[in-house]
């Protein structure tokens, strides 16, 4: 053995005794033979390897390891697994022989990882959340797989200096747009914060150099400040017997670059705030009245901005964080956050899962994790959520605060800000969101897509008839709201494509074609539609109809006889083909958040076409007209005019629902406000949303707001409605 070979091994065996000695858990016998066992196959094992700096490959592992055990505080299991985390990656040992010699826990974890590490390594975003979604769905089988790769990551990070640059960067963006909100969801907000703070190092490493030297520019200043006022506020608990130490609390690097960015600010505008953390001794029964004890002391000695008073005690927040929030005029007149924890809160926000777990089997206490870890194994569970989309809900959902409502019975639902009554009854169960046909907000009844505010009472009105429609999805927030109304859409689709079917089979015999392969293949081309699915749905919906048919099947007649007479048929080209295609399945413009439709043009200038992201522009003598949102023109519109700017989207007419609104005039006879709304309730795919009528004098006018499948549905009722008798007027706009 060479010195440095031998000096090699005092250090591995000098981190596996820290190893040992820095657990968050006291381990039995049996724990540290476990933990012995998977040291020494770990050694074996990468023995031959080395890391990019150099360094024995084992000490990663160990690091690793070491994190679990301390930081995350997790039990044996995992500090094995984590141990031996690389080894069937890296080495020619098998999950068999990790089970034979581990047993079935441990060689399940190390599987789990191993199955992670193997996903590719795309720089796409789709392709990262399809690997974000994968890596969720196996925390269904044991969320211990992902703390450590969480912990992996850390350590990665922490040594990504030896990597080469290009590699650098992605490692830190991927780690920001995945591990850091995955962390902090599951409520390690220590972990959260190195993982952000060494992430911005790598991605902008100017930025990170300029606050970080700021930062220890104005230490001494700070750290005086906050001895003064934690000395004062000493003498004051002490006094009252209060069994509690004190610490100062400073913003990281990426939190006080996050604020400079969404406020606009200087460094010394955001970095003006003094925070003091006071983490008191108490029984679990004294917990919520000493912290509000230490309030008034602290409160009777300094000036409270009542604004600021956060009590995450009575209500914790959904990652199972508590706390007494409170800002207050310090020393000199400075402002002073400070946060009043219980030891058992202070462990709960700085190791997250694993302090929940050791607490849970003293008190009866149902954390926000489990909550949260139901709710996300369910929206896994419908599995063909697109996976960009399922990330963005995700990531929506973590950072979106929350809000507390009450349901009829007073019990305390947690939503996210912005939730609607939607969101909220299928959050009570998804059999109440399908249902749903109106909600009443502290008693009062509110459009469905009211905005709840905590402390708001709900109540949701149900109705066997009420199915989900497309518009919900324009306004619900949570992801499980989402992906049942998708789910219910789908269904009621396939019914709709089921009667499709056999129209279009009784159609076909008519035409004498026969219902076979060939021919719905190419009816599904000769609409420029994708599946056989699509084309059911439209001629079930009435968008296909006998006319259309009539003209397919003339057209294929004469395209027979061609044949005969071997004319060379002109192919067209293929970005024709590309872009009819499109603007068969986009084919109308809707505005606005009502999606109503309006007279419009396309504007020659970036010439849009259907499908395009496009937003219309009010102008003076011409109406709307639709640019392309990539329009050289846009920004300048936008700048100078963004009060002149409509929110424009293409649409399937066949699918989407969308505003109609029809006003009447006429004489007023008994019975005629009834047979109005039967009309329009016994038509087809209509929904009135508003109804109002006026009568003086023996004549009446009528509004009637409606959602509508299709234009063609509101043209049929306008012709209905004018042979009513005693209506002589109908005017649609
Ligand atoms: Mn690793």
């Amino acid at each position: 053995m060479t010195t440095k070979e031998i000096n090699e091994n005092v250090l591995i065996a000098q981190e596996y005794k820290n190893l040992l000695r820095n657990t968050y858990q006291s381990l039995s016998p049996a724990d540290k033979k476990l933990i012995r066992l998977a040291f020494e196959t770990a050694v074996e094992a990468h023995k031959d390897q080395r890391r990019k700096s150099g360094e024995p490959y084992i000490l990663h592992p160990i690091a690793v390891a070491q994190i679990v055990a301390d930081q995350i505080g997790l039990g044996a299991t995992s500090i094995a697994a984590a141990l031996i985390h690389d080894v069937v990656e890296d080495t020619s040992m098998t999950i068999h022989d990790i089970e034979l010699l581990f047993g079935e826990p441990v060689a399940k974890i190390v599987d789990g990882l191993t199955k992670i590490s193997k996903l590719s390594k795309d720089k796409r975003v789709s392709v990262q959340a399809e690997n974000f979604k994968k890596m969720l769905l196996t925390m269904n089988d044991d969320v211990r797989v992902i703390l450590i790769k969480i912990a992996d990551r850390l350590h990665n990070m922490m040594t990504l200096k030896a990597m080469p640059e290009e590699k650098q960067v992605r490692i830190a963006s991927e780690t920001l747009y995945i591990y850091a909100p995955l962390a902090h969801r599951i409520g390690m907000y220590n972990i959260k914060t190195q993982l952000e703070d060494l992430a911005l190092k790598y991605t902008e490493p100017e930025i990170y150099t300029d606050i970080e030297r700021k930062i220890i520019d104005s230490q001494d200043e700070r750290t005086d400040y906050i001895k003064n006022f934690t000395k004062q506020l000493q003498e004051h608990l002490t006094k009252e017997r209060i069994k509690f130490r004190t610490e100062g609390r400073f913003k990281s690097i990426f939190s006080i670059r996050r604020k400079m960015q969404i406020k606009n600010r200087r460094f010394d505008e955001v970095f003006d705030r003094f925070a003091v953390r006071i983490i008191y001794k108490s029984s679990p029964k004294q917990e919520k009245f000493l912290a509000w004890k230490i309030y008034s002391i602290v409160t009777d000695h300094y000036q409270p901005n009542p604004m600021r008073l956060r009590d995450w005690i009575s209500s914790p927040k959904s990652t199972g964080y508590e706390a007494l929030h409170i800002t207050v005029v310090g020393p000199s007149g400075k402002w002073v956050e400070v946060q009043i924890r219980s030891e058992r809160m202070h462990e709960i926000a700085e190791k997250g899962y694993a302090a929940h777990f050791k607490y849970k089997h003293g008190k009866q206490d149902e954390g926000g994790m489990e909550q949260w870890l139901n709710r996300l194994k369910e929206v896994l569970e419908s599995q063909d959520t697109d996976a960009v989309d399922f990330v963005k809900e995700f990531k929506l959902n973590l950072y979106a605060s929350e809000i507390f409502v009450f349901t009829p019975n007073g019990d305390l639902k947690s939503l996210p800000k912005g939730a609607t009554p939607i969101d909220f009854a299928f959050s009570i169960h998804s059999e109440v969101g399908q249902k749903t046909r109106g909600a009443r907000v502290n008693g009062k009844i509110v459009p469905l897509n009211f905005e709840l505010s905590s402390g708001d009472q709900v109540e949701i009105i149900t109705s066997e008839t009420v199915k989900p429609n497309t518009s919900w999805l324009d306004f619900v927030i949570t992801s499980k709201a989402r992906s049942a109304i998708r789910a219910a859409l789908r269904t009621e689709e396939r019914a709709i494509a089921n009667d499709g079917k056999e129209l279009l089979r009784r159609k076909l015999r008519h035409l004498k074609f026969k219902f076979n392969d060939k021919t719905i293949n190419a009816l599904v081309s000769y609409f420029k539609l994708k599946t056989s699915l699509d084309l059911y749905y439209r001629i079930g919906i009435g968008t296909i109809d006998n006319k259309m048919l009539k003209k397919f099947a003339s057209e294929e007649n004469s395209r027979f006889l061609q044949l005969f007479r071997r004319r060379p048929s002109d192919k067209p080209k293929s970005e024709d083909i590309d872009k009819s295609q499109i603007s068969s399945y986009y084919d109308m413009l809707v505005f606005g958040k009502n999606q109503e439709t309006l007279n419009y043009t396309l504007s020659p200038c970036c010439n849009p076409i259907a499908g395009d992201e496009v937003f219309g522009f009010v102008s003076i003598n011409e109406g709307i007209k639709v640019h392309k949102t990539e329009c050289p023109n846009a920004i300048s519109l936008h700048s100078n005019y963004g009060y002149r700017i409509l929110n424009a989207k293409w649409v399937d007419s066949s699918k989407g629902f969308f505003t109609g609104n029809i006003r009447l005039s006429g004489i007023d006879r008994m019975g005629l406000v009834n047979e109005v709304t039967n009309l329009i309730s016994n038509t087809h795919n209509v929904d009135i949303t508003q109804i109002h009528f006026d009568t003086e004098n023996g004549t009446f006018t009528g509004e009637i707001k409606l959602h509508v499948r299709h234009a063609s549905t509101l043209y049929m009722l306008v012709n209905k409605l004018e042979k009513v008798s005693g209506i002589d007027k109908v005017v649609r706009d």
